[in-house]
C-alpha cells in the first residue's frame, strides 16, 4: 500500500496526526484508497472482479462501521453497495431497521473487497492470502472513518481485525458481547446470510444481537460525552466494556 496510514502529509510536508485531519483531507485520503483498490490485482483469482469500495459504502464521518466477509456474487458485486441486492442484504437492512438505523447512519465494508468465487462460479470464502492482501485497505478505511463502534458480521470479519490490531476473540465465545478493540467499542455478531439464519443464529437471536449493537452505540456516545467533561467530574463515571 503506497499511502502512509499513520500520518498524512500537510501541504508544507509536515506530518499531521490523524486527529487533526479535516473532512476534506479525509475525503482526499479516501479517494486515494478507493482508486488504489479499484486498480488492485493482488489476488490472482479476483482479477476479473472490482473492489466494492466507494462513497456508496457510506459516510466517512459515520460513527458506526459494519464489516462483512466479502461481496456476494448476486449482491454487492452487482449493486456495488455492500449487503444489498441479495437475501443477506435484505436480512441486514431488516436487522438494522429494528434498532432504528439506516444506511445513512453507517459505513459498511468487507474484509475482502472483491467477490471470491469457486470454479463453479459460486460464492466462496476468501482465502487467508486474499484476506492478508486486502488487510491494508481495511486498515486504511478504519483509520479514515475512525468509527467509535465497529460491528463485525461473522467470523471472517472478526478474524480480519487481528491483522490490524491483535485480539483473542472468537465469534463463538464473544458473539453479541461488547468488547474494546483498538481504542473503539467492538461488537462481534453473526453474518445475516440465509444459511447462518437457518443453522447458527436464527432471526429472534439475531434481533437480540442488534439490541446489543444499539447498547454499544449508546455506550460509545456516553463515553464520548464524558470525555468532554472536566477530569474531576469524569471520575464519577464508570463504563463497563465487556458485557453480555
Ligand atoms: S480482494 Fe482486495 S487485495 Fe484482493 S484483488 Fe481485490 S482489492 Fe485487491
Amino acid at each position: 500500500m503506497s499511502i502512509d496510514h499513520r500520518t498524512k502529509q500537510s501541504g508544507q510536508g509536515q506530518a499531521l496526526p490523524l486527529q487533526t485531519l479535516t473532512t476534506s483531507s479525509k475525503r482526499a485520503w479516501f479517494r486515494n484508497v478507493v482508486a488504489e483498490a479499484a486498480g488492485c490485482t493482488r489476488c490472482p483469482a479476483m482479477c476479473e472482479r472490482t473492489a466494492v469500495l466507494s462513497a456508496r459504502n457510506g459516510s466517512i464521518s459515520a460513527r458506526i462501521m459494519f464489516i462483512g466477509e466479502a461481496p456476494g456474487r448476486k449482491g454487492a458485486d452487482q449493486t456495488r453497495v455492500p449487503f444489498s441486492g441479495d437475501q443477506s442484504g435484505k436480512n441486514f437492512e431488516r436487522f438494522l431497521a429494528s434498532i432504528g438505523l439506516g444506511r445513512e447512519d453507517i459505513f459498511i465494508t468487507s474484509a475482502a473487497l472483491c467477490n471470491p468465487r469457486s470454479d463453479s462460479g459460486a460464492n466462496r470464502k476468501p482465502t487467508k492470502m486474499e484476506l492478508a492482501n486486502c488487510s491494508g485497505f481495511l486498515r486504511h478505511t478504519i483509520e479514515i472513518v475512525n468509527p467509535a463502534v465497529v460491528v463485525t458480521l461473522g467470523s471472517v470479519a472478526l478474524d480480519a481485525l487481528k491483522s490490524i490490531r491483535h485480539h483473542d476473540l472468537s465469534l463463538r465465545k464473544s458473539a453479541a458481547k461488547i468488547q474494546r478493540w483498538d481504542g473503539r467499542v467492538l461488537v462481534p455478531i453473526y453474518h445475516p446470510s440465509p444459511q447462518v439464519l437457518a443453522s447458527h443464529r436464527r432471526e429472534p437471536e439475531q434481533l437480540q444481537d442488534y439490541k446489543v449493537v444499539a447498547r454499544a452505540i449508546e455506550q460509545a456516545s456516553l463515553e464520548s460525552n464524558a470525555a468532554a467533561l472536566p477530569p474531576d467530574v469524569r471520575k464519577g463515571f464508570a463504563f463497563p466494556i465487556v458485557s453480555t
